[in-house]
C-alpha cells in the first residue's frame, strides 16, 4: 500500500510523495559540463539536481542552460563542454522544500517548475518532488471524492 493510499490531501507531506535520493539522477559541482549533458541526454531528464561533495543541494543544471554557457557568437564552441565546470553554469536561484512540508506547499511551487528539490535543514540532499507525482495525486482525490459523492 502507498504511503498516500488513505490519506486526504491536507495530510499529506511532502516526504509521502518524493523520489527519494538514492533513485534520482545528479551530478557533481566540480563535474564538467560534458558530463553533465551526457547524463541529461541519457537519462532524457530536461535538468537534474547539482550536488557538492558532502551531498549538500547546490542548484540545479539543465540542458538549456549548458547550451547557452557554450554558446559563442558564430557557433556552439563545443570545446567548452569538457572545459566548464557544472558550477559556472547551474542554476542556484531554486525553490527548495523540506520532507515536512504539506501538499499544497509543494503543488504551489510545480506550477512554475516541473520539480522541487527536497533538502533538510542542513542542505543535505533529500529528493524531489515532480509535477507528475503532485498531478497523479490529485486525480486520485478527485477520484476518491467522487466516488464517496
Ligand atoms: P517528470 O514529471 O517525471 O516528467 O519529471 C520532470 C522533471 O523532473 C524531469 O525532466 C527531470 O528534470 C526531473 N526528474 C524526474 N525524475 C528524476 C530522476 N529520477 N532523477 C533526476 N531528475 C528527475
Amino acid at each position: 500500500m502507498s504511503a498516500t493510499q488513505d490519506k486526504k490531501l491536507t495530510d499529506i507531506v511532502i516526504g509521502d510523495l518524493m523520489i527519494s535520493s538514492e533513485k534520482v539522477a545528479h551530478v557533481q559541482v566540480n563535474n564538467p559540463l560534458e558530463h553533465a549533458l551526457l547524463i541529461l541526454v541519457k537519462s532524457g531528464y530536461s535538468a537534474v539536481p547539482v550536488l557538492d561533495s558532502s551531498y549538500k543541494l547546490v542548484g540545479t543544471i539543465g540542458k538549456t542552460r549548458i547550451l547557452n554557457t557554450v554558446l559563442g557568437l558564430e557557433r556552439f564552441e563545443m570545446e567548452k563542454l569538457s572545459e566548464t565546470p557544472v558550477h559556472e553554469a547551474m542554476n542556484t536561484d531554486i525553490p527548495c522544500l523540506s520532507k515536512t512540508d504539506t501538499f499544497m506547499e509543494g503543488l504551489k511551487v510545480v506550477i512554475n517548475y516541473p520539480f522541487v528539490c527536497i533538502a533538510d535543514d542542513e542542505g543535505y540532499f533529500d529528493g524531489i518532488l515532480t509535477r507528475r507525482v503532485i498531478l497523479k495525486q490529485l486525480k486520485r482525490d478527485h477520484h476518491t471524492f467522487k466516488s464517496n459523492t
